[in-house]
């Protein structure tokens, strides 16, 4: 620290802090960082606080590109470090017996399309096959007919090509009931299960008081005999289902005798044509044995069937494979029930899959989050056991360390009111494509009298002086039926001098008309012709946050906000 004289120190980190998370931090955090760093402020943490506070409000007074601009000027290490990669990554704990390679699987059912939910699963396999070396097996658990959306196999594979995980195998357990059926056999022969044919109320009953139903001690040749009848469509829906042998004195009701697979006729599955459907413990430990799964990651919830599956480990002798299960993960402010998107969608409260009011990955590509954004938030999250909540805030934080560096900048202007400027001369200005990149080049904003700005910057009858960013600063006026703008002069050092705003604007003859499409709704405004260009991209709109430019039409520029 030059002399002993906090306050660099203290600016600068209030700064770093604004550029990598994109608003102004809390002084506390400020003291908290530059204290951590230089102990020996510890002695003086009222003077400290008051100039964290000041550091705090020099910051917030400038435009995120002036920060941008700022910290790479007076501490180019300290930019350059909110990019790192390695920055902060945590690393996933170690997993037992996995040095000599993993085989991990992720098993989306094929109801919908994969949600933020999903992606912490196929993420986490992912980064443990990656960290062990191994096979990445993708499951499609397809056994249950009622679950399964024809159109989701192949939404679920694009999905998973987005998010880029590295799946060296795939199979689909509907082609695979031969081998679930095979295995029932055997296991019915070793006595570890028997079909039942009770009524499912009564079974229930005797459940719940830990008695055996008349089914659980007949002979094996008869429960061979009854599964082939299974089988054979002897049986009709709800008629017969077999059961695992497990404890009928277990503490959990649902552990007792729990069911391995039933009839259904209806609905029809799309791809086979069956009457006997396995249940998921059934098919899932059947899978991850015959795949030689070696670790499963996944979360708490199956906790439950982990116990029921290990009832079918033990019959078959089998070795289980190392589980973990972590916490669970709460997910606000967006649609992730499959059945309310679909119903949504279908009564056109949704525009389709990709609604930003869901939390697919489609809405969130849709949106201009990147995979990576989603899959570094995900790790950072990690496999703990404790329940917490999805932090937006952090994957904007992460997607925003890699739109920021190579998001062009334009002005869009919500709610435009067009002004003309007395006393202006008409010239052109040009403003940086990227404010870290002038090699980026300049767009240029033809001025020739008039402009649009957002409306909002001039509800405050306060403001006496606004600049216009990038071109000149100009007086205002409100005795008028609309405020009157009067030139100036042209000097930066002026307007913040005066603690004016530095607002976006655009030529009144030279724009084109812009939605930004957010989650609470659309918001009308105009932008520069050339973003237009830009179509696909994330961009950033000046004082309103970056944006991916969804469509292009004769009405104009579709966007859809991303985050600050
Ligand atoms: N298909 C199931 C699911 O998505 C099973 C996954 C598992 O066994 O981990 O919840």
């Amino acid at each position: 620290m030059p002399g002993d004289d906090p306050r660099e120190a203290l600016f600068l980190c209030a700064l770093q802090n604004a550029v990598k998370h994109g608003g102004v931090p809390q002084t506390g955090a400020v003291i908290g960082m530059v204290m951590g760093a230089h102990p020996h402020l510890r002695s003086r943490a009222k003077e400290v606080a008051l100039l964290a506070k000041e550091a705090v409000a020099q910051v917030a007074a400038l435009s995120p590109d002036e920060r941008v601009a700022t910290l790479q000027a007076r501490a180019p290490e300290m930019y350059g470090a909110i990019f790192a990669t390695h920055e902060h990554r945590k690393v996933l704990p170690e997993l037992e017996g996995a040095a000599g390679g993993v085989v991990m699987r992720f098993a989306p059912n094929p109801s919908g399309p994969l949600h933020i939910g999903h992606a912490r699963a196929a993420v986490l396999n992912d980064a443990y096959v990656k960290q062990y070396g191994g096979t990445y097996i993708l499951r499609i658990e397809d056994t249950d007919p009622k679950r399964v959306d024809p159109d989701a196999y192949e939404t679920v594979r694009e999905d998973i090509r987005w998010l880029g995980l590295g799946i060296t195998e795939t199979v689909t357990q509907s082609e695979r009931l031969p081998l679930y059926y095979d295995l029932c056999r055997q296991l019915i022969q070793r006595g570890g299960a028997y079909v039942c044919t009770c009524d499912t109320e009564r079974f229930k009953e005797l459940k719940m008081a830990k008695t055996a139903c008349p089914c659980r001690d007949q002979p094996v040749e008869k429960n061979l005999d009854l599964w082939a009848k299974m089988l054979d469509h002897r049986f009709a829906e709800g008629e017969a289902t077999v059961r695992i042998r497990t404890d009928l004195n277990h503490p959990d009701p649902a552990m007792r005798d729990f069911p391995a697979f039933r009839i259904l006729d209806s609905p029809p599955h799309p791809k086979v044509k069956a009457h006997v459907y396995p249940l998921m413990n059934f098919s899932v430990v059947a899978d991850d044995h015959l795949l030689g799964v070696t670790h499963v990651i996944r979360g708490k919830d199956h906790i439950a069937n982990t116990r029921r599956q290990r009832f079918i480990y033990d019959h078959f002798g089998w070795k289980v494979p190392v589980y973990r299960h972590y916490g669970r993960m709460g997910i606000e402010g967006v649609v992730l029930s499959t059945s309310q998107m679909r119903n949504g969608i279908r009564e056109g409260t949704y525009t389709g899959w990709d609604d930003i009011r869901l939390g697919t990955l489609r809405a969130l590509a849709r949106r201009g989050i990147r995979p990576e954004a989603v899959k570094n938030a995900v790790l950072a999250i990690g496999i703990g056991e404790t329940d917490i909540s999805f932090s937006w805030d952090n994957l904007y934080s992460e997607n925003r360390k890699l739109v920021d560096p190579v998001a062009n900048r334009y002005f869009f202007v919500p709610d435009p009111i067009e002004l003309h400027i007395s006393g202006a001369q008409s010239r052109t200005a040009h403003a940086l494509l990227h404010p870290a990149d002038e090699k980026r080049g300049v767009r240029t904003l033809p001025f020739t009298g008039s402009v649009v700005l957002p409306a909002a910057e001039l509800a405050d009858r306060s403001r006496s002086l606004i600049r216009l960013k990038d071109l000149f600063n100009v007086s205002v006026e409100h005795d008028h039926a609309h405020p009157h703008l009067t030139y100036t002069g042209d000097s930066l050092a002026d307007a913040r001098a005066a603690k004016a705003p530095i607002v976006q604007w655009l030529p009144a003859d030279c724009q084109t008309p812009c939605t930004l499409r957010t989650p609470d709704g659309d918001i009308r405004g105009v932008c520069e012709p050339v973003v237009k260009t830009e179509l696909g991209k994330v961009v950033q709109f000046e004082r309103v946050g970056f944006a991916k430019i969804d469509a292009i039409s004769d009405d104009g520029v579709m966007a859809y906000f991303t985050h600050k």
